[in-house]
Parts: structure tokens; C-alpha cells; sequence
């Protein structure tokens, strides 16, 4: 039988194996942590649970069906800081809730509409600020886009190839006098004001119940692959295991996969270096008291605070923060190069700003505080990454090696099609055994 081997246990390759195992296939999985989850981990501090990153469930695709894990149904308030001179916050999405805007935006916002119906230009954008310019009018780019998605990015928009995977919605005519506004899609993206969460409290409850499905003799935590050996088809771990494969899923970051391997191309070094991303810190507090603020998510564009997006997940997810108490999310994005910021500056900037936004009065009721840093956090696509990824995944899969989720496929994801990609995979490596 083909030895397939699963390396990294987030909900992609959780779910690879889920399906491996469905299909009657025996593989052995390794992670470099001694939990799964990967992004969806949770850490438990002085009773308050806190999530790697804050993870919100939009969709349960069939998978969920095979799982035991059960999911609340939460629905929440959530909020933009507007870049205006005087704080303003209005619900998201902006698209949706146009009606909440002074008179003098709404009439602007008005007459980008009617220019953007007269036009219907069907020139192609050619970078990732005119897609956005041609979707949402120059009123509400300044308003909103412009900010939040510089602040999210830290990468010139410009700079950024048009056909970067977004989901932004153009504002509609009726949504400028309140007709047809809703309160179920979030500004940017996803559909984050009605979702679903563990109720036990905690996303880890998700890829805890996705691995429980899976036969633990398989499962190897605390091995962090170190070599690849493409010509040999073995893989190293840090602790000096050994082993061979026939098919390889790897759904650890793709420039750390090239990376590891031995004896790479010049040219798959250099596709490589295409990949861009930017990182996040990640500050979580639990506090002794109530917050005021009734929403659960805000997005921030303004220039004046470093944070994009501030969560407060007791909002949501009741069990994680003990009774009388609240928990606080904030999420800022750097880059060594393009946007520098150490910890100390981080956790002082945030603070400053959450006073000033009137989110936080004082830090005198912290009780507890984790800040952490994601590494590769927000995937961003220059002009020439597609061409660069297609190069790279040809040289991969030519070797038996597949990769799937977020960070080896490259592409921005949720939880659900990170999952998806995982089963994908899964489907590849069945074909690939069934030809034989
Ligand atoms: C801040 C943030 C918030 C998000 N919020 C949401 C949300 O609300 N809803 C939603 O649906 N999605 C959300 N997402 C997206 C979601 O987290 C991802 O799509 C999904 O978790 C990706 O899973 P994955 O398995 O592809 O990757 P990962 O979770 O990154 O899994 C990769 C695994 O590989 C392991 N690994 C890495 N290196 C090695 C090595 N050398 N050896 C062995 N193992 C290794 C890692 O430990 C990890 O377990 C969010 C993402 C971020 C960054």
C-alpha cells in the first residue's frame, strides 16, 4: 500500500485525514504542536478563554454532520469607527446601512452611484485599489475601504494585483433611504453578524471534535518537520524521525515548505519570494467589569489608532469569560520592512487608541493579558504571485507532495474552505492511488 502522510493538523489537514479515513485510506498525520487546530487554537488564562485569533463559524458544510461538537447560534451587533473628523460609528456593512451617514456622504454616495450605473465601464482594474474603486465609489473607498483595508494589509493597494480573492459588494440605491438594509453581512466579506460557536466555549472545541474522529495511533504531536528530500521522498522532524512517503500533504505556510526543501530550483526560490503577506499581533485581555460598548465586532479605519478590528467575544460566547466580566480581541497587522512595530509600541498604541474610541476608560480593570504574534496572517497577492503559484504547485505535485489550507495553498480562506481544500486533497490523493 502508498504511504500518504499528513503534516500539519489545522482544520485543512484535520479535515484531509477526516476524509482519508472515510474513503478507507491509511495514512499517518504529524503536527509541530502538541494540540491540533493550528489557527484555531484556544488558551484558557484566569478563567477567561481566549482564541488564537478570533473565529467565528459562518457555515457548517457536511463534515460538521460527522462531528460531536455543539455549536450555539449567535447574533451580533457589529460596528464601524468611520474616518470622519468626529467619531461616528454606523453598523456593518457600510453597503447595508448607507442611511446612517450625514446628509452631505449619503449625497456623494448617491452621485457615485448614479456615475458608476451611467459608466458600467467594463474596463479590467488593474490593481486591487481600483477593483475596489470601481465596487464601492470614491465616497465610501475614503470612508472605509481605503483605511481598513491599509491598516489590515499594510501593503500599497496599488501594488496589489487586482485579482486578489475579496468579497466587497457594491452599495445599491435603495440601501441609501434604509430600504432593504440588513444587518447579515459584514463590511468586508463574510457574514459575520449571524454565525455559530462551540457553546462549551472556545473555537478548539472544533478541531478537538474533528480529531476525535480520527484514530489516535495515527496522530503524532510535537514533531516539527525539519527536511524535505524530494529525490529520496522522505521527511525529518526536528526530533530526528524519519519517514517515507508516496503522497505528501503539507498544509503548513508555502514559503516554509519550499524552505525545508532539499536541493530546491533557483527558480522555485525565487517564485517564492512572491509570496507576501503581513503579520498580526494579536492582544487578548480579560477584564473584571462589563464593557459599554453593545457590539461584538468593529472595524476601524481610521488612520489614528494602529488596530483594525477590536472583538469582544463575551458578546458572543458567553462561556468564554466568567460571569460579570468581559473579553477584549484587537487585532493590529506589521511588517519588519513596510510597517515595524514591536511589542512594547504595539500594546502602548493599543491602549491609547481604545480610549480614545471610548471602547476602554482605564486598563485598571485588566485582570488578565496575552499578546501574541501570527506570523503569516494576511496572504496579499502582487502582480506577479498567481504565476509565481502556479510554478511553485506544478514543482510540488510533479513529486507527490499536495498542498491544501490557507497558508499552503496561498489563498485567503475560511475555516470552511480551508476544510474543503483539505477533502480536495483528499479526492487528489484517492485518484492518484485508484489509477495505480
Ligand atoms: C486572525 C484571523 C481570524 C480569522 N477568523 C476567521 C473566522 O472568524 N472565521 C473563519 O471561518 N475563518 C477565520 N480565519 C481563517 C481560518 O483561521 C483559516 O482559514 C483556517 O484556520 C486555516 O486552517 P489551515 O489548516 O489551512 O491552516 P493552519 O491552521 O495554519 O494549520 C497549519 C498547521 O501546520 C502546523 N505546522 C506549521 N509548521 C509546521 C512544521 N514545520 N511541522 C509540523 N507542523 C507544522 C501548524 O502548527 C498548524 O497546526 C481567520 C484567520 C485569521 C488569521
Amino acid at each position: 500500500m502508498s504511504e500518504i502522510i499528513v503534516i500539519g493538523l489545522g482544520v485543512s489537514g484535520l479535515a484531509c485525514a477526516m476524509e482519508l479515513q472515510q474513503q478507507g485510506l491509511s495514512f499517518t498525520a504529524f503536527e509541530k504542536e502538541l494540540m491540533p487546530g493550528g489557527l484555531t487554537r484556544s488558551e484558557r488564562m484566569d478563567g477567561f478563554t481566549f482564541d488564537y485569533g478570533p473565529h467565528v463559524i459562518l457555515d457548517t458544510p457536511k463534515l460538521f454532520d460527522r462531528l460531536s461538537l455543539e455549536l450555539e447560534d449567535c447574533a451580533c451587533q457589529s460596528s464601524i469607527f468611520l474616518n470622519t473628523a468626529k467619531i461616528l460609528s454606523i453598523p456593518a456593512p457600510i453597503q447595508h446601512h448607507l442611511h446612517h451617514l450625514p446628509l452631505a456622504q449619503r449625497l456623494r454616495v448617491f452621485s457615485d452611484i448614479l456615475c458608476r450605473n451611467a459608466k458600467r465601464s467594463s474596463a479590467t482594474p488593474g490593481n486591487f485599489q481600483e477593483h475596489i474603486l470601481s465596487q464601492s465609489g470614491q465616497t465610501l473607498f475614503e470612508l472605509f475601504f481605503q483605511g481598513y483595508e491599509t491598516k489590515r494589509l499594510r501593503f500599497p493597494l496599488t501594488d496589489i494585483d487586482a485579482s486578489m480573492p475579496n468579497r466587497i459588494q457594491p452599495p445599491a440605491l435603495a440601501q441609501l433611504f434604509g430600504v432593504g438594509a440588513t444587518g447579515t453581512q459584514s463590511a468586508c466579506g463574510g457574514h459575520d453578524a449571524r454565525f455559530k460557536y462551540p457553546r462549551a466555549g472556545g473555537i478548539d472545541h472544533l478541531p478537538r471534535a474533528m480529531s476525535a474522529t480520527l484514530p489516535h495511533g495515527r496522530l503524532h504531536f510535537e514533531h516539527v518537520l525539519s527536511e524535505i528530500d524530494l529525490q529520496k521522498k522522505q521527511v525529518t522532524f526536528a526530533n530526528n524521525h524519519q519517514a517515507f512517503f508516496e503522497h505528501l500533504v503539507l498544509s503548513l505556510p508555502l514559503p516554509d515548505i519550499i524552505s525545508l526543501i532539499k536541493n530546491v530550483p533557483k527558480a522555485i526560490t525565487a517564485a517564492a519570494e512572491q509570496l507576501n503577506f503581513s503579520s498580526l499581533y494579536i492582544l487578548n485581555v480579560g477584564l473584571d467589569k462589563p464593557l459599554s460598548p453593545s457590539w461584538a465586532i468593529g472595524r476601524i479605519p481610521r488612520q489614528d489608532t494602529d488596530f483594525y478590528r477590536v472583538t469582544i467575544p463575551s458578546h458572543y460566547a458567553k462561556a468564554c469569560a466568567p460571569g460579570g466580566s468581559d473579553s477584549l480581541t484587537v487585532e493590529v497587522a506589521h511588517h519588519p520592512q513596510r510597517y515595524p512595530l514591536s511589542e512594547q509600541e504595539v500594546r502602548q498604541r493599543i491602549y491609547a487608541g481604545l480610549k480614545q474610541l471610548g471602547i476602554l476608560d482605564s486598563q485598571d480593570s485588566i485582570t488578565v493579558e496575552w499578546l501574541h504574534n501570527v506570523r503569516y496572517g494576511h496572504i496579499i497577492y502582487g502582480h506577479k504571485t498567481r504565476a509565481a503559484l502556479a510554478l511553485m504547485v506544478a514543482y510540488l505535485n510533479q513529486n507527490g507532495v499536495y498542498v491544501c489550507g490557507k497558508y499552503g495553498e496561498w489563498r485567503d480562506m475560511l475555516m470552511s474552505h480551508a476544510m474543503q481544500s483539505g477533502i480536495n486533497t483528499a479526492h487528489r490523493i484517492i485518484a492518484a492511488t485508484t489509477e495505480k
